[in-house]
């Protein structure tokens, strides 16, 4: 509010102290005001602590429920920036079968994995799941996404490399507008990619080369990669080469074998 000369002169305050009788506290001596020529009312000092402290107490109950729900917020628009296939949306640690030893200990990893991210992230340590199909394979890596993300706030993407091949060979039209090295820095961006379909058809030199270079932009950022494939490792390691490989397994990268029977519509 903004006061004219005039008001300004009566704002000179005055003060004394005058007795209340509160309800809630009994007698007390409180502090006045004059303002415009006026005294106001005086109020139980008490009683306006009480309201204060209470309008605090629903200000910080709201500044929480606003933190909240831009927290939410941002885990939904990260969640489908992820681009989790429909399938795989929602999959949790808990929700994977695991009958067999072995899938107990890729659980295990997996979710030592997901709960150690923050370091793993730091450290740019990756993970590479390999062999047979419907052992959940694709499920352990989208519940590492899923807690990278819901739980500690971090991004990450998930694709086939089929697609991951697309994306780099569309720049190698004439009328492509992106060059094969910005199509290359996005696969660089994300806390964790996932790569999924390893191997999955034959790879010409080309996609070779793409698979490597991606793997590499990922190792130079010193970010985590999960590759996900069904083939045996024999046959992942002859069809990645060992420079990929190496980079996958540098910096406390992990390797789970999934060689144990398909679990998928045993259910
Ligand atoms: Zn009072």
């Amino acid at each position: 509010m903004k006061l004219s000369g005039d008001r300004m002169s009566h704002l000179s305050l005055e003060e004394r102290t005058e007795s209340v009788n509160c309800p809630s506290h009994g007698p007390r001596e409180v502090r006045n005001f004059k303002l415009f020529a006026e005294w106001g009312k005086p109020e139980c000092d008490l009683c306006e602590k009480e309201k204060r402290l209470a309008q605090e107490q629903a200000d910080a109950v709201a500044r929480a429920a606003e933190d909240k729900s831009r927290q939410e917020r941002m885990i939904r628009q990260a969640y489908d920036r992820a681009a989790i296939p429909p399938r795989f949306q929602g999959k949790a640690f808990d929700d994977f079968a695991a009958g067999d030893p072995q899938a107990i200990a890729a659980l295990i990893t997996c979710r030592d994995y997901a709960d150690q991210f923050p370091e793993r992230l730091r450290l740019g340590s990756s993970i590479m799941l390999c062999g047979n199909t419907g052992t959940g394979k694709t499920h352990l890596a989208c519940a590492i996404a899923r807690s990278a993300i819901e739980t500690h706030g971090k991004t990450a993407v998930y694709l086939t490399v089929g697609r991951a091949f697309r994306m780099v060979k569309d720049t190698y039209r004439r009328e492509s507008r992106k060059s094969e090295e910005e199509a290359l820095s996005f696969f660089g961006k994300p806390d964790l990619l996932i790569l999924d379909e390893v191997g999955v058809q034959y790879g010409s030199d080309t996609e070779k080369n793409i698979l490597f270079e991606i793997v590499n932009e990922r190792y130079e950022a010193m970010k985590p990669t999960i590759l996900i494939s069904n083939l045996a490792l024999s046959a992942l390691a002859e069809y990645a080469g060992d420079r990929v490989l190496d980079r996958m397994k540098e910096n406390g990268g992990k390797l789970i074998v999934f060689d144990w029977k398909s679990y998928r519509g045993a259910a």
